[in-house]
């Protein structure tokens, strides 16, 4: 195994001066049995180096942004480019508008677009802005769906039927709490109970379309089609969390996704971006139909600002990384090189006598320690975490990094070449068969 030594030493003395160790608290080692989270020095390509000059294969992809590999040259380019003309202005540029134009292009119910810092920052606007849009107060989301750290989006995790108001961090009043309604995610059923009982007062039904916070798991044939319908019907509008989906699997988001036959049934009303969006850079973008984005300031009452908004480096990276992304054949390679990987798991796996469920949606993959499906959060939670847990440590030996939860996914990225699944492929025989 690997000496992890100056990461154990640099965690220790993290520990004195950042809370926790860490800035995240997804980055540590918290659910796979604690102790030093490894602190990588450097990145290139599909690997990162180490503290202590171990190699690994990423997996991780730092939760997604980082899909055309570390240090991509066209990217770097772009984030040398813009530092040399200064980074932040405070005043409107002309990269905001292409970017802006690229992003509705891709996804054309977007006719306004409004760029912010984070995935969180995007989504408690999309909030924001149905409650001044509808002038109700309630949201409806799925228990599991992550939609980052602001207080409403934190109440989540109830199972079973319908819950209202259970938060899931401390510091969120249950004034706050008692406007989010959780169903389960792929449930039509539970949502149309929910919409029955608080419909009149609903603003929003917040879904990650595809999610990507309980493993990778897609709608079921018609769910999508059936939540915009009831929710329309209720009166209350239909916000999209993209910051994962957005162009993960082609170049657009989950709503223009070809996996889904009619595009125009599942279109929302608000969608929120990230990750991707700002190549690596911190980024995030809202944006939906006109007369709905107008609620927002300066053009309507609904407030919402951001000196680092829309930064000459964030989006200057941004359309580097989609100008990658716009290539011919990028997700077909990605797509080809997941299923390998994945078709590598699942036999290391079965002759180790191990029981997963992989979850796979082009080039991003959920690898699950369990014999039922996952297609909601209840099922995701069953997993085994010890298994889990376990195979994370002993491939983090063998030098591929994944992240430390049983809930997240692996992301291929523009930069894995075969040789990197054939060594991840190996070094999960030995990880499966211990
Ligand atoms: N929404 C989704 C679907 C996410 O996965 C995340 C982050 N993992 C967020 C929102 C929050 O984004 P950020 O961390 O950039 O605030």
């Amino acid at each position: 195994s690997k000496s992890r030594s100056r990461s154990e030493q640099l965690y220790s003395e993290a520990l004195q001066h950042i809370v926790g160790g860490v800035n995240s608290p997804s980055r540590s080692f918290k659910a796979v049995g604690g102790g030093a989270p490894v602190f990588m020095n450097r990145a290139q390509g599909a690997h990162f180096w180490d503290v202590d000059d171990n190699r690994y294969i990423d997996y991780l992809a730092a939760y997604g942004p980082i899909i055309t590999g570390h240090a991509h040259p066209h990217v770097t380019e772009a984030i040398v480019r813009a530092a040399q003309n200064g980074t932040l202005y405070g005043t409107p540029t002309e990269l905001e508008i292409r970017m802006a134009q690229m992003l509705k292009e891709a996804i054309p119910s977007m006719d306004k677009v409004r760029f912010v810092n984070s995935g969180t920052e995007a989504v408690m606007t999309t909030i924001r802005v149905a409650r001044a849009y509808t002038g109700r107060n309630k949201i409806i989301k799925f228990a599991g769906c992550y939609h980052g750290h602001s207080d409403l989006v934190l109440v989540a995790a109830g199972s079973g039927p319908s819950t209202l108001g259970i938060p899931d961090s401390a510091g969120i009043p249950s004034s706050i709490a008692h406007e989010v309604i959780t169903v389960p995610f792929n449930d039509l059923d539970g949502l149309k109970e929910a919409l029955d009982r608080w419909g009149g007062e609903v603003a929003a039904v917040m879904v990650e379309p595809i999610v990507g916070n309980f493993g990778m798991v897609m709608p079921q044939p018609g769910f999508l089609e059936g939540l915009c319908t009831l929710a329309r019907q209720a009166g209350a509008l239909v916000i999209y969390d993209e910051v994962i989906t957005g162009f993960r699997f082609h170049y657009g988001s989950a709503q223009t996704y070809g996996a889904f036959p009619d595009h125009s049934a599942i279109e929302p009303d608000l969608t929120a971006l990230g990750k991707i969006i700002g190549g690596g850079l911190p980024i995030g973008a809202y944006g939906g139909r006109k007369q709905i984005m107008e609620q927002v300031a300066p053009l309507g009452p609904a407030y919402q600002a951001g000196t680092m908004a829309g930064n000459p480096a964030s989006i200057a990276a941004g359309i580097a990384c989609l100008e990658v992304l716009s290539e011919p054949g990028v997700y077909e390679r990605m797509d080809a090189l997941a299923v390998r990987l994945t078709d590598g798991l699942r036999t290391a796996a079965e002759r180790s006598g191990v029981p997963v469920t992989i979850n796979r949606i082009r080039g991003s993959f959920s690898v699950h320690f369990c014999d039922h499906p996952v297609t909601n959060y209840e099922e995701a939670q069953l997993t085994d975490s010890e298994q889990f847990a376990s195979f994370f440590r002993q491939m983090l030996d063998l030098g591929v990094c994944l992240a430390p939860s049983k809930y997240e996914a692996w992301f291929l990225t523009t930069a894995h070449t075969d040789a990197d699944i054939d060594e991840t492929i190996a070094a999960a025989e030995q990880a499966f068969a211990a």
